[in-house]
């Protein structure tokens, strides 16, 4: 099981992320520390669900 990390988001992105692991996460250049009021990733979420490992 992925370790979780503080949340993060990026400025023009519609979700945040909880993973370090989660593949669409990596992609975010500029990290902004919180959730921002957006909503979960769903790649993360799978990961939180035991459904995927990235
Ligand atoms: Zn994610």
């Amino acid at each position: 099981m992925p370790k979780q990390i503080s949340p993060f988001h990026s400025k023009d992105s519609k979700v945040y992320h909880i993973y370090g692991v989660c593949s669409s996460g990596k992609g975010v250049k500029k990290r902004v520390k919180g959730t921002g009021g957006r909503k979960l990733c769903k790649a993360c979420k799978d990961i939180k669900a035991g459904k995927r490992t990235h």
